[in-house]
């Protein structure tokens, strides 16, 4: 399998979850073993696990104090189309949130389409498996042919448990996982405008669940653990290589993805992340 880019580039801008601001984005092609690389203020903030700096509400990424946010469904949708390399400038703190799903990104780089850069892909291949735990939270890469995944949620009440399996391309991703959005609890949205963060949330970006159901109609029953795959794919994006492994993902989230990354990232380094952050 070659690496890929896009074969140009494409502009969006919108508001940004937490702060409301105004944000332009501009993902533009780059060369083979590029990668995907942010740049902001004309710092580069290479999309890859050392660079991860949080991961309690969106993967943040940053170098030397200049951070990017809610990289994830961005990152998503290109590791998931199979783009390997983009050069994406950005003019604020964060990726603005579009409807809460990977949708538009993939829309745009269907549009735009896919070039074959005719260098091979880096693969990481596991010879026995990995396994990053936090309490009841578990996420597990085992030795496979291919890159699959499957994911378990359990939330409170109404959302419940959801189960989705499913082995990785561009057609499943497009078709299974792209569309599906961020998703909240209504008690959760007041009470973050509260403490002056989800001010650009809205019910046009994310699915809000009351007491009693979705204030919005889903677009799948089990719409939440698509979006859950949804960010895994792109957080496994900081791998920076395919990763030919089978991952089990049981009521993951953002940290246990980045500390995941990071253990593939080592496998693929074969030196632990640590030397590579001080070299
Ligand atoms: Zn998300």
């Amino acid at each position: 399998m070659n690496q890929k880019t896009l074969a140009s580039p494409f502009h969006f801008s919108g508001v940004a979850l937490h702060t409301g601001a105004q944000v332009e984005v501009d993902v533009a092609p780059a060369a083979a073993d590029a990668g995907i690389t942010f740049v902001r203020d004309g710092v580069e903030i290479p999309a890859l696990a050392e660079n991860v700096v949080e991961t309690s509400r969106a993967t943040v990424l940053g170098v030397r104090g200049m951070t990017v946010s809610t990289v994830e469904h961005l990152l998503s949708a290109l590791f998931g189309m199979q783009v390997d390399n983009a050069r994406i400038s950005i003019s604020g703190p964060e990726v603005p949130v579009v409807d809460g799903s990977a949708q538009w990104f993939v829309g745009q780089i269907e549009r735009v389409g896919v070039r074959d850069l005719g260098v091979s892909r880096a693969r990481v291949t596991l010879d026995a498996p990995i396994l990053e735990r936090d309490g009841d939270r578990l996420i597990i890469a085992l030795p496979a042919e291919r890159f699959s995944l499957r994911c378990i949620v359990d939330f409170p009440h109404p959302v419940g448990s959801e189960y989705l399996a499913l082995t990785l391309d561009e057609a499943t991703y497009a078709r299974e996982v792209a569309g599906a959005r961020t998703f909240g609890y209504l008690h959760e949205v007041e009470a973050l405008r509260a403490r002056g963060l989800a001010q650009g949330g809205s019910l046009e970006n994310a699915v809000v669940f009351g007491p009693d159901g979705p204030l919005q109609t889903l677009r799948w029953s089990n719409e939440v653990v698509r979006h859950k795959m949804l960010d895994l794919i792109g957080d496994l994006a900081l791998v920076g290589a395919w990763p030919q492994c089978e991952i089990v993902a049981i009521k993951s989230g953002h940290a246990l993805h980045a500390r995941m990354s990071s253990r593939l990232r080592e496998r693929l380094l074969s030196k632990p992340l640590s030397e590579v952050s001080s070299s």
